[in-house]
């Protein structure tokens, strides 16, 4: 087997809580706590939850845009974590993001060419003509053209904007791209054709994404795999077609219920969660996810749910846990005992 491109082990990023005029750390916020996963070279892995789960700091700290505070991110065999100055540098240039607003994430100062040859001019990729030949390149991979270099961003639409925060990704010629939420500030008539592209880029440069959404219907359309996560940790993980259709998680069940499906076969009862989610400074003790679970027990509130893995579906949960054993393994029965479960009023 070989080793996958990517390989987070444990990953942290806690940010301490300065108090008093000494600014003493009277805690922290776990916007990250403890998430592990590899991911295999080209393929795609969605990383899915509601805002505020850590699903972005985790993005960027596997970047060390945010520097995490412990665990493991291994990039095709390298330390990531123990890089600095030209190493890190080069790595950087392999692994690159594109950011959720194509608004804010583009200087409005700066032409499109300034803006793409900033990275070729940082790695030293290139004399002026070759930079040129790149940059027009990547642009007409994206569906733009060479005029687009003599034009500043207000004057392309959202969408526009968005392939040109994709080029400048791509004119590094990078193996890895962490995609943070690439579609939501776009009208939703091009969020189609942006995924597209996305999908389109993957297969021609045998590319490798971390797909970070809230949105679990487009996750399920770009992703091979994906992690469900939730205050800080991962609490499900495996394909996307199993995530679809045999969910584990009781997360995973509520937040398949409020997707909305034209065929009257796949649409689920909603499963209103109570309470908004705890704040990640004084995670709840046990299970993170106990004081909204429909199916909490008293277990839930004081053990933490170890990893239980079933025909390679990953998920944390105690109740999960007894249904696949009551279910003799069988994944699809288990998800169906807990559906009904959840179903119950
Ligand atoms: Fe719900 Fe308990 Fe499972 Fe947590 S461990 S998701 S509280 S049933």
């Amino acid at each position: 087997m070989t080793a996958p491109l990517l390989d987070v082990h444990d990953l942290q990023t806690h940010f301490p809580i300065r108090k008093g005029l000494l600014r003493k750390t009277v805690g922290a916020v776990q916007a990250v706590d403890g998430v592990s996963f590899t991911i295999p070279r080209g393929t795609t892995l969605g990383l899915v939850g509601e805002s505020g789960c850590g699903k972005t700091t985790a993005g960027r700290s596997i970047l060390r845009l945010v520097e995490p505070t412990g665990g493991s991110v291994r990039f095709a065999g390298e330390d990531v974590r123990a890089l600095s100055g030209g190493q890190l540098r080069g790595l950087r240039r392999r692994m690159q993001i594109v950011f959720q607003d194509p608004y804010g994430s583009l200087n409005p100062r700066m032409q499109v060419r300034s803006i793409l040859e900033e990275g070729l001019v940082i790695h030293g990729m290139g004399d002026a003509a070759a930079r040129r030949e790149k940059m027009v390149a990547a642009l007409e991979r994206t569906g733009l053209t060479a005029a687009a270099l003599e034009r500043y961003p207000h004057e392309f639409s959202g969408g526009q904007r968005q392939r040109i925060a994709i080029a400048r990704a791509l004119v590094l010629e990078p193996e890895f791209v962490v995609l943070d939420e690439p579609i939501s500030a776009l009208d939703v008539s091009i969020q189609a054709q942006v995924v597209n592209l996305l999908v389109d880029l993957r297969e021609q440069f045998g590319l490798t994404y971390l797909f970070i959404s809230h949105d679990l219907s487009v996750v399920g359309y770009i992703a091979d795999e994906v992690a469900v996560m939730y205050l800080g940790r991962i609490v499900e993980r495996c394909t996307a077609k199993e995530l679809a259709t045999t969910p584990l998680h009781p997360y995973t069940h509520a937040l398949f219920s409020a997707v909305p499906s034209v065929e009257p076969a796949r649409r689920r009862s909603r499963i209103v969660l109570a309470g908004d989610v705890p704040s990640p400074s004084r995670p709840p003790s046990g299970c993170r996810f106990h004081p909204r679970c429909p199916l909490a027990e008293t277990i839930c509130t004081e053990t933490d749910p170890p990893a239980t893995m079933a025909a390679g579906h990953l998920v944390h949960c105690h109740v999960a846990a007894q249904a696949i054993e009551q279910a003799q393994g069988d994944v699809a029965a288990a998800s169906a005992r807990i559906a009904e479960a959840m179903a119950k009023p």
